[in-house]
């Protein structure tokens, strides 16, 4: 199904804000304007990453940031947040199943399976999915799908 990107995102983005109305998030998209996928399985890999920014944000810099923006033959979703970040040594971790970095900021209700869900279904749509962090500074998490198909 052909998505109009800008509608699709901003739906996802407004139905955040109404349940989280203290946290900010920016939307930018350059040099793209729909994309050929399923909204449902694009839709849940946006769903578990915004929870991600939410649920690992600094109390003092709600924000995140999505891009959404071409590069060569693919199609590239950005988030980058002002969270709590990710320790170098955990980011091999934290797309297995049911794993959660052991720390004092681990949310209550979280399974630790969101990102190896993101993981399986970027796999399944020919895509790939990386994350740089730094602690403290927060983390970047990009999903990037093949374009034309
Ligand atoms: P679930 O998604 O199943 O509700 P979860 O959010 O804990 O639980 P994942 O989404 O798979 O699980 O994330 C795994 C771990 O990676 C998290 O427990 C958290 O420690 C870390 N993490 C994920 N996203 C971020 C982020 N944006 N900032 C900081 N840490 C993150
Ligand atoms: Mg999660």
């Amino acid at each position: 199904e052909e998505i109009n990107l800008e509608i699709f995102a901003q739906n996802i983005i407004d139905s955040f804000q109404i349940k989280y109305a203290d946290y900010e998030i920016d939307l930018s998209i350059k040099g793209v304007e729909t994309f050929k996928s399923d909204p449902l399985l694009l839709g849940s890999l946006f769903d578990n990453l915004i929870e991600n920014a939410y649920k690992y944000a600094n109390p003092g810099s709600k924000f995140l940031k999505i891009s959404i923006y071409k590069s060569k033959k693919n199609i590239i979703f950005s988030f980058e947040d002002k969270g709590i970040g990710i320790d170098r040594k955990e980011i091999k971790n934290i797309f297995k199943k049911f794993y959660r970095i052991q720390s004092q900021y681990n949310q209550q209700g979280s399974v630790g399976l969101g990102l190896a869900f993101c993981k399986e279904l970027v796999n399944f749509m020919d895509g790939d999915i990386t994350v740089t962090s730094r602690p403290g500074i927060g983390s970047h998490f990009k999903i990037t799908l093949p374009y034309d198909r």
